[in-house]
């Protein structure tokens, strides 16, 4: 046995002639597979810890952006998906900034909560009216509702001194419990109306706008977990702004900074060999011309591994990686031009029409969850919106591709209309488990996000987790990953 004194100096003559962490050579090629903001913003910070000498391949089947896309309408580009970005959103601000890119500046419009038969909330031009109707409905139910989400988004707001200090969490249940303890994880598993209900806020308040605002963001009820909800709500509440030129453009923007080479073909699975002792990932993809495979030291996922979004194959792991319940939910997007029926609205003359966004109760006959009369992605200083009597581009956010008759009952008469149709967010009440993020050695999957709340936000938060897991694992800094107390270890790191 050591005597005292050696047993003090060992660990520190250890720490001395250790090797140092970051001396490890880098990866020597990673796999990411989709081009969408998770797979590029992944790709950056990949390169930003890893440095440029890393071969990056970037696998896409379809179109870079992913769910991040802009249709064309006379000539002029709109956004068709992901629209908004809450101003708090620090990472996309940055990706904004680093690509020399600029925020849109937001052209107000008015909103209301149609219940298929009336509005039942109707925002007006002044400010402390909209209060006073706020509270003659509701009473104090917004004043909670706002200091509920404050809360949650203060806490949330952590993440990004974390992962300054290069802290990483190896599960989504670490992660949140990092934010906001347990408090935090059990927002995963009870619906954003429990959550309410009990900070105060009436069933008439969940009724009328909370639901709303979950049917124009998820298309779905207030059944969804609070944490979804909560940052859900967050968007509907703060002001928020959107990339000019179509958000669509950070992707691309992320991919050319790091010389990403873009593939563009199918992942069709992912097989495990070892060389020297090391896991070496095999990725067999389909592309125009034809089959191919490439070997990769670490492989990051960025699409959606659940059965029915899922489309490869995983082989030679032990324990095999194919559990991943929960199923998606079907949402289509309509792009209509044309003119607005305001009669169905309860506005026989169009001119009197005020609003620009459409949002509805969960009432059973609704045949669309929401609806915004919509701006090019480039508005000039004197761009102003149309005038309700004048053709308008309109999103129409639905559950089933619109018929004739809905068209009809929405629009007086239309140009043009273009349907998009998707498996958009997790269904939220289906899982009751979050995903994994490490699949294996360096195998890891980052879209399982989505299952705590969908946004571009999360998506670049969980992009910068990754990277910094990838990082931290390859050197074996586990000091960075899953630390406990990390709200007094970074105020007392320098
Ligand atoms: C209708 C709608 C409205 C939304 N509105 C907002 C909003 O206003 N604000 C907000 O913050 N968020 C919004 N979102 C959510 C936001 O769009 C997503 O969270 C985000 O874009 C997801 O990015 P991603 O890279 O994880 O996934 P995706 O964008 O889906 O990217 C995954 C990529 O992987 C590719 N891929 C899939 N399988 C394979 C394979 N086998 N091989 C190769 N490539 C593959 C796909 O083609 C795709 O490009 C909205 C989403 C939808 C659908």
């Amino acid at each position: 046995m050591a005597p005292p004194c050696a047993a003090l100096l060992l660990p520190a003559l250890a720490a001395l002639l250790a090797v140092p962490a970051a001396a490890r050579a880098p990866p020597r090629s990673i796999a990411v597979v989709g081009a969408g903001l998770g797979g590029s913003a992944v790709s950056y910070f990949l390169q930003q810890h890893f440095g440029p000498q890393v071969q990056l391949d970037v696998y896409e089947q379809g179109g870079v952006g992913g769910r991040l896309a802009t249709v064309t309408v006379n000539k002029q580009q709109y956004e068709s998906r992901a629209a908004s970005i809450h101003a708090l959103s620090l990472h996309m601000q940055d990706f904004v900034k680093t690509l020399g890119l600029r925020q849109r500046r937001e052209v107000l419009g008015k909103s209301a909560v149609f219940s298929g038969e009336h509005f039942v909330l109707e925002e007006t031009d002044w400010y402390l009216l909209n209060l006073f109707r706020l509270w003659w409905h509701y009473g104090i139910s917004f004043l909670r509702l706002q200091m509920w989400v404050e809360e949650v988004m203060e806490k949330f707001m952590r993440i990004y001194k974390y992962q300054a200090h290069g802290y990483a969490f190896s599960s989504l249940e670490e992660l949140l419990h990092s934010l906001g303890g347990e408090a935090f994880v059990n927002m995963t598993r009870r619906s954003v109306a429990e959550a309410l209900l009990e900070v105060g806020v009436t069933q008439r308040f969940v009724d009328d706008v909370i639901a709303a605002v979950l049917r124009s963001s998820y298309g779905q009820s207030v059944l969804v977990p609070a944490f979804a909800g909560a940052m859900s709500l967050a968007g509907a509440q703060g002001s928020t702004w959107a990339v000019e030129g179509g958000n669509k453009l950070v992707c691309s923007g992320l991919l050319k900074l790091t010389k990403a080479n873009v593939i563009h073909g199918r992942v069709t699975g992912v097989s495990l060999h070892s060389s020297e002792g090391r896991a070496l990932y095999q990725v067999h993809y389909t592309s125009s011309e034809g089959q191919g495979s490439a070997f990769y030291d670490m492989v990051v996922v960025t699409t959606a591994l659940h059965p029915s979004r899922s489309n490869f194959s995983f082989q030679n792991f032990e324990p095999p990686i194919d559990n991943f319940p929960g199923t998606f939910q079907p949402s289509v997007t309509s792009v209509v031009h044309g003119y607005l029926n305001s009669s169905y609205f309860g506005f026989p003359d169009p001119k009197l029409f005020p609003f620009a966004s459409i949002l509805t109760t969960d009432t059973p006959a609704l045949f669309f969850n929401a609806m915004d009369n919509i701006c090019p992605v480039n508005v000039s200083a004197a761009f102003r919106r149309k005038q309700p009597q004048e053709a308008a581009v309109w999103r129409v956010l639905s559950q089933q591709p619109l018929d004739r008759q809905q068209l009809k009952t929405l629009f007086r008469s239309y140009y043009s209309v273009q349907v998009t149709e998707w498996q958009s967010h997790p269904h939220y009440d289906s899982a009751k488990s979050l995903p994994p993020i490490v699949l294996h050695e360096n195998l890891f999957y980052l879209s399982g996000v989505e299952w705590l709340a969908s946004s571009m936000e999360m998506i670049a938060v969980a992009a910068k987790n990754v990277a910094l897991l990838a990082y931290n694992r390859w050197h074996q800094d586990l000091e960075k990953i899953d630390q406990k107390d990390l709200m007094h270890k970074v105020k007392t790191e320098l």
